[in-house]
């Protein structure tokens, strides 16, 4: 689409650069954040044109821009940028950003989740909207108890499936999600049950067998729990695969080192 401006940013920087010799820590924080803006803005689109291939309107897509790693200022420039859908994947992190931040960011948890961290996570973000990773019935009961006794108003799960059946990854195997979801919503009253999600291979690259797999299970759920597929939204599609994955059905996409640039820790923490 831009092909004409290739090259050229790298000129500005680097004549940016000769102004000061001392690198200027709020000019380049403030460059980074522009990046983070335009990369949105970017991603938007390509979320928009895929939808429309797949039959179905740009807002029948949402976007959660995954701010693992990433300083509050550039979260911060992202929401001015009028996005308001962000996730993490560490309770820690989460709470320590999310009271930085503004109280209308629909906060959506997508990490592994353990019991003992539920009442904090709850407690410490009146604002978390979902809880995209529930894989087991232990857990969903636990959010569930911690919720009633809170007395906040239901909160909106979906249930982890482990697509890629490899054992070291989180998530309920796909023969298990229709009895998962149906503990969900029948005998869980303080849950919302919203639907599916899904992370693909371990790179973050899905194959279109994983998201085969898991409209497969959308299939199965919907018609034991009685609903239309309409409601029961898909969260599959990451940095490297959500075009694909929103031609094949996607509702939701978490995208992170595409908004927000590549992550600096080592990847390999489990937990
Ligand atoms: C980190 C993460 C993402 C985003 O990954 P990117 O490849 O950076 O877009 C999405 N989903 C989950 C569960 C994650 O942990």
């Amino acid at each position: 689409m831009s092909n004409n401006l290739e090259g050229k940013g790298d000129n500005n920087i680097s004549k940016a650069e000769e102004v000061d010799s001392q690198p200027d820590m709020a000019a380049t924080s403030a460059a980074m954040d522009g990046v983070a803006a335009a990369a949105l803005r970017s991603v938007l689109q390509r979320v928009h044109h895929a939808a429309e291939r797949s039959g179905r309107g740009p807002n029948q897509v949402s976007v959660v821009a995954v701010s693992k790693t990433k300083p509050i200022s550039v979260i911060r420039q992202v929401y001015d940028a009028g996005h308001r859908v962000f996730g993490e994947n560490y309770v820690q992190e989460i709470l320590e950003k999310a009271p930085q931040l503004p109280e209308d960011i629909e906060w959506h948890f997508i990490g592994n989740l353990q019991s003992n961290k539920v009442k904090p996570l709850l407690t410490g973000v009146p604002n978390l909207a979902m809880v995209e990773s529930v894989d087991d019935e232990k857990i969903a009961n636990n959010l569930d108890r911690v919720v009633g006794s809170i007395g906040r108003k239901p909160l909106k799960v979906l249930v982890q499936v482990n697509t890629s059946g490899e054992a070291t990854k989180y998530g309920m195997e796909p023969s298990g999600c229709v009895e998962l979801a149906k503990h969900v919503s029948l005998d869980c009253p303080n849950l919302e049950f919203c639907g599916l999600m899904t992370i693909g291979m371990p790179d973050y690259t899905s194959t279109p067998e994983n998201f085969k797999t898991l409209a497969n299970c959308r299939s199965e759920v919907c018609k034991a729990l009685g609903i239309p597929e309409e409601q029961c939204e898909l969260s599959m599609g990451m940095s490297n695969d959500f075009e694909q994955a929103i031609e094949m059905g996607s509702t939701i996409v978490r995208i992170g080192s595409t908004i927000f640039g590549a992550r600096e820790y080592p990847k390999k923490k489990s937990n």
